[in-house]
Parts: C-alpha cells; structure tokens; sequence
C-alpha cells in the first residue's frame, strides 16, 4: 500500500484491509473484485491485483506460508527486489538493501553525487552489510528520506548524518519534472433504468481502472466542443470525462445494477456521478 501512497493515507485503509483478510489464506480465496473494492480510492490497483495473486501463489508453491528465501519473495507477484530486501531484513533480519525513493535520495546526499541505479545499490548493500542491525538500519534510512531529507526541503540541523553528510546544509537540487502527462478524452454513457438501475460495464484487466466497474467508456479521437464534467487527474494521464446520458439499449458486455455499492468503482466516477448530482 505504501508504494506511491502516503502513509496518512495508509493508515486507516490498512487496519480495514486485515479486517477484511486477515491471513494469506482469506485473501488467496477472495474474490478478485472484493480486492478491488477494498482498494478503491487508494489508485494503482495493479498493487491489489498483485498481492491477491501473490497470496494464491504462497497458497500454492509455499503450503499458505510466506516465504523465508529471498530469491522466492522475488519470485511472488509484485514484489521487486527493493521490496523483498524490506520485507527480508525486518522478518528475518537478513542484510539485504532496501532502495525506495526515500533511501536514494538520502544516498545521493550523503555522497553529493548524481548516482545510478547500479551504483545506489552498491552503496545500499555496502553499508548495510556493515550494521548488525538490518532491519532498523533500512527503516532509519527510509524514515530519513521521508522526514529529514526531503525533495523540497532538508532539516540538516535535526540529522543524525550531518557531520558526516557531502550535502549538508546545502538546498536540495531542483529537479526538473519527468512525468509526461498525456490528455486523454473520454466519453462516459449513462444508461439509467428506472427500474433496472445503472449499467455497468468491468474493464479490461488491463490499463487504466484495470477490474474496476464504470458506465461503458469511449475515447475520443480529439476534444469535444465542450467543457468536460470532470478532469481525473492521474500521475501520467489527465482524463477528460464528459456525461452522455444514453436513452436506448446497452450494447456491450455488463449487467444492471439497483446500487453500486460492494462494487469497486474508479475515484474519477464516484467523482464524476457527485458532480452530476448537484447539477
Ligand atoms: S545532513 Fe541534510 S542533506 Fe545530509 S542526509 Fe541529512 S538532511 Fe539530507
């Protein structure tokens, strides 16, 4: 849940995740949907999609036991090195790195060097292979990036590492932004019943709002001539939605639905259907 999501945001979503799957067991057996809406609000759903396979997968290689070798934690579904590396040094202790954003930038500041990926990892497996401690080792790491030494702002006063740091008390580097944002259109048809409800339509288990349940979705070639209802706003798309609402039949593949409620349904709709409502 923490990659790319803040822990504030977390928290709450985390205690009401184990409430739901408690164990491997109750999650490998779930329905793949019941993830998807446990997870809804928090974005990046291939996570979901990911740690509901990985848990079938520990269910059937490992006997519904999590993994202790690190090169099995490599082979379970979304989880990278950085993230076996975590998981490894906290359970059992192993000195292996952990190279998350945060840890990159405090590396890279500690050196005052521009260091590639190679590199960090070198420097990231050096160092912890020199504490006894690897577990508080790659959390203090990790927690200096996200408190002390930041993107934007650096507290070199309050670190334990200044006397020793290449940066400190210098003004982070401006780094110029290399997310490419593409602006897409899309055409949202409502087709609402009064006696069936709303239609609905699952996405393809791939792409944008993967699994999820929407109106039926049509990109358009080129912007309307008009002011979309809505604008989404992910991190390398902006969807423009513009409401159609539909009087005749649905064609495609869906089903009718009194309620959307136990469904997962992508932020942007529940947005979009809110924006509706008050007009
Ligand atoms: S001393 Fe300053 S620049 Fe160096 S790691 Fe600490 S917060 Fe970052």
């Amino acid at each position: 849940m923490l990659q790319q999501t803040q822990v504030k945001t977390v928290l709450p979503r985390y205690q009401a995740w184990f409430k739901l799957f408690p164990d491997i067991q109750t999650l490998a057996s779930a329905h793949l949907d019941d993830v998807l809406k446990q997870w809804e609000g928090l974005g990046y759903y291939r996570r979901a999609r990911f740690i509901h396979e990985a848990a079938q997968q520990i269910m059937h290689a490992h006997a519904g036991k999590f993994p202790k070798q690190f090169e099995a934690m490599l082979k379970l579904k979304g989880i990278g090195r950085s993230t076996a590396g975590a998981i490894s040094s906290f359970c059992f202790d192993t000195p292996t790195a952990v190279l998350d954003g945060n840890v990159k930038r405090v590396l890279s500041a500690w050196g005052n060097q521009n260091y590639h990926e190679k590199e960090l990892w070198l420097i990231a497996q050096t160092w912890i292979e020199k504490t006894t401690t690897p577990d508080l080792w790659n959390q203090a790491m990790m927690e200096l990036g996200a408190t002390h030494c930041q993107a934007k702002k650096r507290a070199c006063a309050l670190c334990p590492v200044h006397t020793s740091c290449q940066s400190a008390f210098t003004l982070p580097p401006k780094k110029a932004s290399t997310i490419k944002v593409l602006d897409v259109h899309w055409q949202v048809d409502v087709y609402q019943h009064a006696q069936h409800g709303i239609w609905l339509e699952q996405r393809p288990s791939s792409g944008i709002w993967a699994g999820l349940w929407t109106p039926p979705i049509q990109e358009l070639k080129e912007a309307p001539q008009q002011t979309p209802h809505l604008i989404h706003q992910l991190t390398h798309r902006r969807i423009h939605l513009y409401l159609n609402d539909k009087h005749d039949s649905p064609m495609g593949v869906g089903s009718w639905f009194q309620s959307w409620e136990g469904l997962a349904i992508p932020t942007g709709i529940h947005r979009l259907f809110e924006q509706r409502s008050k007009c």
